[in-house]
This record gives C-alpha cells, sequence and structure tokens, in this order.
C-alpha cells in the first residue's frame, strides 16, 4: 500500500470517484495540512473509510526536535519502517521595498529537505556518507516533510517558502521519486510551491543534471563543486572519477536557467585543503561565461574527521578574490551551529543516545 501523499492530484481523480472529491481531498492535505481522514469535515464517511483502506496518511512521526536561539528548527522524522530522515526550516530576515519605496522587514522561510536515508555517494567530508546508504524515499515522504514543517510551525498556506533539496541524500540518485515529488508540491490546487523556489543540490551526477535540464521543471540547480581540480575532487567527492569537474560544467551549460537566476556552486572550503587563491583564481575560469553564483560553506567538523574548518579570514580573501573577478559570491551563514547544525549531525546524535 502506498501513501495518499504520493498520487498527483490527477491519479487521484482516476481512482476516486465522484473525481471532485480528489481536489478535496488535496486541500484538505495540502492547504489545511490534515494528517487525519477523520479530520477532513467535507469528505463522506464511506469514502473516508475507502481512503483508509487503500491510503495511508500516518506516513511520518516527528521523533526528535531542535530549535536554535538563531530560529532554525531542525526535526527527526521516523517513517513506517522506523527508518528516520531529518528536514531544516531555516528563518531569514528579508528587507524588501514596498510601492512607496519604504523597506519592511519580513521573515523567509526556507526548507532544507531529505531525499534518501543515507547516501551512497559516500564523500570523505560528510557526515551522511558515514552511515552508508540505507534507502531512497518515496516521494510521498519527500512531500510530506514539506506539509510536516508548514504544519508544525503554523506557516499560512499562501506564504512563500523556499525548497532546497540538501537534506539528506543525493537528489538525483533518486531521480523519479524527486521528480514525483516536485510535481506534487508545484501543484497549484496543492501546496502550490513554485519550482522557481525549489532548489536541487547535487554533487555532480552529470548525466540526470541533463536529464533534469531536458525535463524542464524550471526548478533551479545547485552544484556541490567544492574542488577546482580532478585529484582534490576525487578525495573528496568519489563519485568525481565517473563524473569529472569538465562533465559537470558541460551539463550545466546545457541546463535550462531561468534568466532571473543564476546556478549557485556550493564550494565547502577546508582548511589548506582549497582556501587558497589558486583555487580561487581556477574556479574563476572555470565558472567563465556560466550565469554562476559561488556559496561559500565553512567545514563544518564532527567526531573522526580529519579536515579542519578554515579561518574567518580565508574565507573572506577567497570571496573577495572572486568578487574582484566579478563572480557574484556570498559566505553561507551558518545557521543553528548551537543546535546539531549540518545535516546528518541530528540523526547521529540520537543514534549514539540509543
Ligand atoms: N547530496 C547533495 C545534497 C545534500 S548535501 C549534495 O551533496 O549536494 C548538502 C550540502 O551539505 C552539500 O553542499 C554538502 O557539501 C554540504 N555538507 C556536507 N557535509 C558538510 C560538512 N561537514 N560541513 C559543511 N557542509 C557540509
Ligand atoms: Fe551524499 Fe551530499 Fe553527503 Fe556527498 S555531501 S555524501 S552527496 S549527502
Amino acid at each position: 500500500m502506498l501513501s495518499i501523499y504520493d498520487y498527483t492530484l490527477d491519479e487521484l481523480k482516476n481512482s476516486i470517484k465522484p473525481s471532485f472529491r480528489a481536489k478535496q481531498l488535496y486541500n484538505w492535505l495540502y492547504k489545511q495540512y490534515a494528517t487525519s481522514y477523520e479530520d477532513m469535515k467535507n469528505i463522506p464517511k464511506d469514502l473516508k473509510k475507502d481512503l483508509e483502506q487503500n491510503y495511508y496518511i500516518d506516513i511520518a512521526k516527528v521523533i526528535n526536535t531542535e530549535i536554535s536561539s538563531d530560529g532554525t528548527r531542525k526535526y527527526l522524522f521516523a517513517f513506517k519502517d522506523n527508518k528516520t530522515a531529518e528536514a531544516v526550516l531555516l528563518l531569514m530576515k528579508e528587507k524588501q521595498k514596498d510601492k512607496d519605496g519604504n523597506i519592511t522587514k519580513s521573515e523567509k522561510y526556507t526548507f532544507c529537505i531529505s531525499s534518501q536515508v543515507g547516501c551512497k555517494v559516500g564523500c570523505s567530508f560528510c557526515l551522511t556518507a558515514k552511515g552508508g546508504f540505507v534507502r531512497d524515499l518515496t516521494a510521498g515522504e519527500i512531500v510530506a516533510q514539506i506539509v510536516y514543517l508548514k504544519k508544525l510551525n503554523n506557516i499560512p498556506q499562501n506564504k512563500a517558502v523556499n525548497i532546497v533539496y540538501m537534506g539528506m541524500g543525493e537528489p538525483l540518485d533518486n531521480y523519479d521519486n524527486l521528480v514525483k515529488a516536485i510535481k506534487i508540491i508545484s501543484h497549484l490546487d496543492g501546496l502550490a510551491i513554485s519550482t522557481r523556489r525549489q532548489t536541487i543540490s547535487t554533487s555532480g551526477i552529470s548525466s540526470k543534471i541533463k536529464k533534469l535540464g531536458q525535463e524542464n521543471l524550471g526548478v533551479q540547480l545547485a552544484i556541490s563543486l567544492h574542488a577546482v581540480d580532478d585529484e582534490l575532487r576525487s578525495e573528496l567527492i568519489p563519485m568525481n572519477k565517473a563524473y569529472n569537474i569538465d562533465s559537470i560544467i558541460q551539463a550545466v551549460r546545457e541546463f535550462p536557467i531561468d534568466s532571473r537566476k543564476k546556478v549557485m556552486f556550493e564550494y565547502l572550503v577546508i582548511k589548506d585543503k582549497n582556501d587558497d587563491l589558486k583555487s580561487a583564481s581556477k574556479l574563476v575560469k572555470l565558472l567563465n561565461g556560466i550565469d554562476a553564483k559561488v556559496n561559500l560553506i565553512y567545514f563544518n567538523p564532527f567526531e573522526g574527521t580529519v579536515y579542519q574548518t578554515p579561518s574567518k579570514n580565508s574565507m573572506i580573501r577567497f570571496q573577495e578574490h572572486l568578487l574582484s573577478h566579478g563572480v557574484i559570491c556570498t559566505i553561507r551563514e551558518s545557521k543553528g551551529i548551537d543546535i546539531s547544525a549540518a545535516c546528518g549531525q541530528l540523526k547521529e546524535k540520537i543514534e549514539k543516545e540509543k
């Protein structure tokens, strides 16, 4: 049996009679965040019974929550088989100009969503990799993380949120479920989260980047580049041996990009590994001709790692080199440092305590 969150509206319309009930159901699930059929007042009793027998709705339980002093909230979900994955809510203050030119401040929500339990890619700097690969998340399990984050935080249905697939797992290694989830999440009768507000972060499976480009969903792309030469990149991301830097850059060049947006390149900075200006200048050359923005990330250490966090000075020096050569570059604010910050860390902590 699959979960109700696994179905597109069209699929439900085909199996639920009369079909207008499917839209009512979607409304309950995605606009009212109902997590039980009981709560769905205008759905007739018989249909509720039918739904209960055919589609489970109790897809996830929150088994741990951590709230940071900066507002970051991290949730550990357990699914039906008790496998767990994390999702994080990030709060950012956003300045906007209203129509009279006055600056107003509003809160911007970003959800960091997991795509797999564990990960096959095995990056040497990543805690998720340590536990190996367990399984893909279903489309419904990806969708449900968003529903639960909205419900748990009382986020109104019409408040725009951004989704980044940067939680646990490699989203493009779970391609079909991810694409289906994105279709469900963006449907106007459901959560209605525009694909332009959804960013897929990938460690660089070039063949899947090409495939995703052909799908033309309108999603944003973030590439976890982290290194400018293949030797170091293969040490950090073993998959680089199969999909090297050139193949990734080639796939990015072919990717359809919204003219108002840019491709994000994530660059995890590790002390004495890739924080030098020679690397910065190679990065400028590599990105030549691509509408790119670079996001520098401080390496977030964990027990047993051989890597070290770079100094603030070397981060700023690296950033300034890029900026002075015309490449947009930001340094990622480390949100939620006081709770288990980097993805994978809450899960690790809970499992140790068991
Ligand atoms: N698998 C995808 C998305 C999930 S990882 C990817 O690799 O892009 C999301 C981000 O977390 C990646 O950019 C990754 O480099 C970063 N990350 C992993 N381990 C980290 C650590 N120890 N410190 C800081 N960032 C880390
Ligand atoms: Fe997987 Fe991304 Fe972690 Fe690499 S950084 S092991 S691709 S989750």
